[in-house]
């Protein structure tokens, strides 16, 4: 199995997000895993994941370089590891940092989370980036929906103008785009590299309602969705998510594709 949606921050960072997850007020949730990163591979592996991904994002100016160095000290530790670096415009210097992860430590995609960066998709400081993803086959894996708890909802539109400049960039959409299901099956439909991750989606617990697209999304998207969890930032057991998607009964084949091969695939492993 592959978990396309993990997250793995040096022990500190983890700590600080794990804060402000169990903030009063932020309206998140408890830590069920507040493991180190050896427990973390180890608790993965246990649930039958064999490989997965190292999503890191900055919220600050001179974090990003920081934390691609330790996703790449950690891959030369954890060949589990799918390495995904990240980049923040605020930096001032993407194209670099861009280069460097791509063509130096061989990172596979970038992940970016707008809402905790606070800075936009289409932001132009970012296409230099998106340049050389798209010529590499790089991914981004990117949190544009309103999901967990985010005021603007617009996160499709905005993902359309980058697609309109790099149409063959590939993206996975976080969270199957939640809440905003309906507004990304368009770009799915007019752009051949779209994917999406399973990640909290359709799990139900009190940590938040609507959080499934419909079984009606997985059968049409089944070439286009992969299996992840957010890991380890979830309120709940691991094998929840797990158990929530085939509850959706969508068969063997299907749930094959979700839980590896779409990823196999689009990895190149
Ligand atoms: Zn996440």
């Amino acid at each position: 199995m592959i978990d396309i949606h993990v997250h793995f921050f040096p022990s500190s960072i983890f700590q600080a997000i794990w804060r402000y997850f169990e903030t009063p007020g932020h309206g998140l949730w408890n830590i069920k895993y507040k493991v180190n990163n050896k427990q973390l591979i180890q608790t993965l592996s246990k649930e039958g994941v064999n490989r997965f991904t190292t999503l890191i994002y900055a919220h600050k100016q001179g974090l990003a370089e920081y934390l691609n160095n330790f996703i790449k000290e950690s891959v030369d530790r954890f060949p589990e590891l799918i390495p995904f670096g990240t980049v923040f415009a605020g930096d001032g210097k993407c194209e670099r940092v861009a280069k460097k992860i791509f063509e130096e430590f061989k990172f596979f995609g970038i992940k970016l989370h707008p809402f905790v960066s606070n800075e936009q998709v289409e932001d132009i400081r970012f296409f230099p980036v998106y340049e050389i993803m798209q010529d590499l086959g790089k991914i981004l894996v990117c949190h544009t929906g309103s999901v967990p708890v985010y005021k603007s909802s617009d996160g499709a539109i905005r993902l359309r103008k980058v697609l309109d400049q790099f149409p063959r960039l590939k993206v996975i959409v976080a969270h199957c785009g939640a809440f905003e299901y309906g507004d990304y099956q368009p770009l799915a439909n007019d752009f051949e590299h779209i994917y999406f991750d399973t990640a909290m989606n359709c799990v139900h617990n009190s940590a938040f309602a609507n959080n499934c697209p419909g079984r009606g999304f997985f059968l049409e998207n089944q070439n286009r969705i992969l299996f992840g969890s957010d890991f380890p930032n979830i309120p709940w057991e691991y094998s929840s998510q797990i158990k929530a998607l085939k509850m959706l009964d969508l068969g063997e084949t299907i749930e094959r594709k979700i839980f590896n091969e779409n990823a196999v695939k689009l990895l190149g492993l």
